[in-house]
């Protein structure tokens, strides 16, 4: 009785399929059913080995291809196309030899090693390909992480950049900060305030002007980015956009029009594409401006206007000292009354002109003068009239000394002038224009309103003619206004 598992073959073969029966259950039957297993259009319908054992044979069962102890059944499989026989047996090899079969090719000895070597071959190449595919995915997986760690290492980077200027920022500020505690005159303040801007803020250029109340307007006192020749020195508080800051507060401009008026603060007005301007305080009253701007355009960020807000805000009490510390200074040279220096540091200056003109070997000249009659004018027309005669006085000296010069309230009624670079020729005129001017000046009025001339003697001295110390100086001058004043008042006289 033969026996027969598995479905009975040929019953789905089709027209183009290749169906195909094993003879011999060896190993190598057992790979090839596993490979033409695989293979599209290739059925195996039957395997026969005369051992039901056979590993080939166990396979088929798995597979559930038809296995088969009797080589006969092959030949009654319908439709088959071709036998390939792996027995390795020559009685199986001659009885498939004998068997006259018209429709199956028999395949068997090289032949069937042929086949053998070619499914290994592709088997191999499949293995390749699919290695290759592998290999594929990974290399796409290397060069994605690569990029992405590309990536996340130029934001790295770019985080660090940031950081560090952030950090050279913040250091910065800090040293403007307490640089700015430190520094007490106006020039060093108003120069670190343009530094700051600089650093902190990258400005272009920066300036900062300061109010002068006297005639409403703002004048420069420090720059950076240009050459000072770019900077109007003084802008009156209804022009550009500093008066603009001065009026509002903070303003800026990203797009400066060409011609605008808002950038007439620079002689190059044309040149400047982007400003701003912020008000320097002194509780509510701006004591300053401080503007930056740039030739290229530049809108600054919300941060970067509150930076420039903390820049103005620190500097301005930096300012405030600098102002009240300037102030003091000169309060403390200066005579309250006529705003003329003072008897101490007329003879401190005359001291360190006196050193000059000795190492130099350079001449200078000194006026002292006294109002004729003070006392009788005070008991007549009362002191606070003698306290306007002191101020008129101090003005008219004012308008006839060049910048040089030292004025001082010497005492009472008397003052001091001293005049370097000056021989006693030129000493004598300025003395002369001086007396004219008391002489027919008008601005005293009596009771009635009439003018009051309030005439004043003076006396000249000159380095090295008639002294060759300071207080000589003074002595000889003294002397000479005293002998004016004996001579008949309303004179000059010039030492002996
Ligand atoms: P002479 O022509 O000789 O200088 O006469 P004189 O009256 O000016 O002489 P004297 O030096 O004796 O008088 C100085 C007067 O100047 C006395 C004082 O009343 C007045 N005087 C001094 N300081 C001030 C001041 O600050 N204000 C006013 N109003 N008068 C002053
Ligand atoms: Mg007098
Ligand atoms: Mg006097």
């Amino acid at each position: 009785m033969e026996e027969r598992t598995g479905p009975i073959p040929g019953a789905a073969t089709r027209s183009g399929r290749i169906d195909i029966a094993i003879a011999g259950g060896g190993l190598r039957a057992t790979s090839v059913l596993r490979l033409l297993n695989d293979i599209e259009n290739l059925s195996v319908l039957a395997v026969y080995d005369p051992s039901r054992s056979a590993p080939a044979m166990r396979l088929a069962n798995d597979l559930g291809v038809f296995a088969t102890t009797e080589l006969t059944e092959l030949y009654q499989i319908p439709e088959l196309d071709l036998i390939l026989d792996l027995s390795d047996d020559s009685a199986v090899q001659d009885a498939l030899s004998e068997e006259k079969l018209s429709n199956i090719v028999i395949v068997t000895g090289s032949g069937a090693e042929l086949v053998w070597d070619l499914l290994i071959a592709k088997k191999r190449s499949e293995e390749q390909e699919k290695i290759f595919v592998e290999l594929q995915v990974a290399y796409d997986k290397i060069r994605s992480h690569e990029r992405r760690l590309q990536s996340s290492k130029e934001a790295l980077e770019k985080a660090n950049e940031e950081l560090e200027s952030r950090l050279a920022e913040i250091f910065f500020t800090h040293e403007f900060f307490k640089a700015l505690t430190t520094f007490s005159t106006i020039g060093d303040v108003t120069s670190l305030i343009v530094d700051g801007a600089n650093g902190i803020l990258g400005a272009e250029i920066s300036a900062v002007y300061l109010f002068d109340h006297h005639d409403w307007t703002l004048r420069l006192h420090a720059s950076q980015g240009r050459s000072d020749d770019v900077f109007v020195q003084v802008v009156p508080v209804s022009s550009t956009i500093l008066g603009a800051a001065f009026r509002e507060g903070f303003v800026q401009q990203s797009d400066v029009q060409p011609g605008s008026e808002l950038a007439t603060w620079s002689t190059r007005p044309h040149e400047i594409r982007s400003q701003a301007a912020v008000p320097l305080r002194s509780g509510d009253s701006v004591i300053g401006v401080l503007l930056i701007a740039s030739a290229t355009f530049r809108d600054l960020t919300h941060a970067e206007r509150d930076r420039l807000q903390v820049i103005a805000n620190q500097s301005s009490l930096a300012l405030q000292n600098a102002l009240l510390h300037e102030e003091l200074a000169r309060l403390s040279v200066t005579d309250r009354l006529t705003d003329l220096y003072n008897h101490g540091h007329v003879h401190q200056r005359l001291d360190e002109e006196m050193e000059r003109c000795v190492r130099f070997d350079h001449q200078m000249s000194l006026i002292m003068l006294d109002i004729d009659n003070f006392k009788q004018f005070n008991d007549h027309y009362g002191h606070p009239k003698g306290d306007l005669v002191l101020k008129s006085l101090s003005l008219v000296i004012h308008e006839n000394l060049r910048e040089v010069d030292i004025a001082a309230r010497y005492g009472g009624e008397e003052f001091v002038i001293v005049l370097p670079e000056t021989d006693l020729a030129g000493a004598v005129a300025v003395a002369e224009r001086i007396r004219a001017g008391m002489a027919r000046n008008v601005q005293i009025t009596g009771d009635e309103g009439e003018p009051v001339i309030q005439t004043i003697s003076l006396g000249v001295a000159s380095y090295p003619v008639h002294a060759t110390s300071g207080a000589a100086l003074i002595e000889a001058a003294d002397q000479a206004m005293y002998r004016a004043k004996r001579a008949g008042k309303n004179q000059v006289v010039v030492a002996s």
